[in-house]
C-alpha cells in the first residue's frame, strides 16, 4: 500500500486510500454497535434513543476510543448520540438558524463579514454532531468544490478588500489532500489574499487526518495558515491528538479552538476550565465558545444565555486572561459574531 503522503498520492484518480480515509469509511454508523462497544445498552437511556434519525449517526472509532466505557453520560458520547427527543418540535428551533441561505453570494460562498469570505467546500463531515447547525443545510447545492473554483476566483478578484478565505463545510478536511491542494493553489495567486483559515473538527475525531502532505501544504503556502479546531471537552484531547496538533504548530500554523456550549457536555465551570488549560498545554489558543445555534433537533443542548454569561463570569475568576475564550452568538444579518461575555 502507498503511504498517504507519497508523492503520487495527490493524483485524484489514485485508488489507494490514506489511512484516515479508511478510518472515515469504517466510521461507526450503528447505534447498537456503538453502545455494545461501550458496554452499554438501550436500557441505559430511559429517555429514549432514535436508532434511525434523519441526520444519521456517524462517529469514527478513534473518537469512540476516547469515550469512557459504561458511562451513559459520557461527554463525548452525548455529542453524537441520537436521542428520541430530537424529533420533538421546539419553538424557536429552526432549520437555518444562522441565515446561511441568505448570505450566499455564490453557491457555497458566504460573504457576511468584512474582509473575510467563507467557502463551504464540502458537505461531508467525519462525524455527525447532534447539535450541528448545518444538519439541515442543503449541502449538495452549496459546494463550490473545484467545480465552482473559477467563479470563486472571479468573485475574489472583484473584492480586493477580502484578505482571508475561510474553508468550512461540512468539514474542509474531509476533502483529500489533492483537492485541498488545488483549492489552495488557486487562492494563493490572488494577490490581495493574505490568510487562509480552516475550521475543522476532523483532526479531533481522526488525528490521522493530519498527514505529512497536509502539514507540508500549510507550511509551504504563501498565505498565513490559521486552523481553528473544534474541541468541546478536555477529554477529547489525548496523546494522539496532542501530537497531531504539535505537528501543525511546528509547521507555523496559528492554532485556535472554538467550542459550542452544550448542556450535559461542557456547561460546568470545571469542564470549561479544564478545556482551556488542556488546549493551552497542547499549543492551542481558546478563541470562541459559541452559544448553541437554535437548530431543530438540538434543543436538549441549550444553555440559557444568562446562565452562560454567569458561567463565564466565574470562569474569568479561574483562568488567566489569555486563556479566556469569548462567548459569542451567531446572529443572522450581523456583521460579526456577537460577543456575550
Ligand atoms: C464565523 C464566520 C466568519 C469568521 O468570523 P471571525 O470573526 O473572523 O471569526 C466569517 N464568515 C462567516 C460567514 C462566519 O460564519
Ligand atoms: S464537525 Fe462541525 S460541521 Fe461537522 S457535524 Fe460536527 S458540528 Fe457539524
Amino acid at each position: 500500500m502507498i503511504p498517504a503522503n507519497a508523492p503520487n498520492a495527490h493524483c485524484p484518480e489514485q485508488a489507494q486510500e490514506a489511512p484516515w480515509q479508511s478510518e472515515l469509511r469504517h466510521a461507526c454508523r450503528d447505534l447498537d454497535a456503538l453502545l455494545a462497544h461501550l458496554g452499554l445498552s438501550r436500557d441505559d437511556f430511559p429517555q429514549g434513543l432514535d436508532p434511525r434519525p434523519d441526520f444519521p449517526l456517524r462517529v469514527p472509532w478513534p473518537f469512540v476510543a476516547r469515550m469512557r466505557p459504561g458511562d451513559p453520560m459520557d461527554p463525548l458520547l452525548r455529542q453524537v448520540l441520537p436521542l428520541a427527543e430530537e424529533r420533538r418540535a421546539v419553538d424557536g428551533f429552526v432549520t437555518d438558524p444562522v441565515g446561511d441561505g441568505a448570505a450566499q453570494a455564490l453557491p457555497g460562498l458566504l460573504h457576511k463579514y468584512h474582509g473575510r469570505i467563507l467557502l463551504t467546500v464540502t458537505g461531508a463531515c467525519g462525524v455527525h454532531c447532534r447539535y450541528c447547525f448545518r444538519r439541515h443545510f442543503p449541502y449538495a447545492e452549496a459546494n463550490p468544490g473545484t467545480g465552482h473554483l473559477a467563479a470563486t476566483r472571479d468573485y475574489l478578484l472583484q473584492h480586493p478588500e477580502v484578505q482571508e478565505v475561510i474553508l468550512s463545510g461540512g468539514d474542509p478536511l474531509s476533502l483529500p489532500d489533492s483537492r485541498l491542494e488545488t483549492l489552495i493553489r488557486a487562492l494563493e495567486d490572488i494577490p490581495h489574499l493574505s490568510r487562509l483559515r480552516l475550521h475543522t473538527r476532523q483532526p479531533v475525531v481522526l488525528p490521522s487526518r493530519v498527514t505529512d502532505g497536509l502539514v507540508q501544504m500549510l507550511e509551504s503556502t504563501r498565505l498565513r495558515p490559521v486552523v481553528v479546531v473544534h474541541i468541546n471537552h478536555a477529554q477529547e484531547i489525548d496523546a494522539t491528538l496532542g501530537m497531531a496538533l504539535a505537528r501543525l504548530r511546528k509547521a507555523g500554523v496559528a492554532l485556535y479552538n472554538q467550542a459550542v456550549l452544550l448542556a450535559g457536555v461542557n456547561d460546568t465551570l470545571a469542564a470549561q476550565q479544564a478545556l482551556a488549560e488542556k488546549l493551552f498545554d497542547s499549543g492551542v489558543q481558546p478563541l470562541y465558545v459559541h452559544l448553541l445555534d437554535r437548530v431543530a433537533g438540538a434543543a436538549h443542548f441549550e444553555v440559557a444565555e444568562d446562565e452562560a454569561v454567569a458561567l463565564f463570569e466565574r470562569l474569568r475568576g479561574r483562568l488567566p486572561g489569555y486563556l479566556m475564550p469569548r462567548l459569542v452568538r451567531e446572529e443572522p444579518g450581523a456583521h460579526a459574531k456577537l460577543p456575550r461575555a
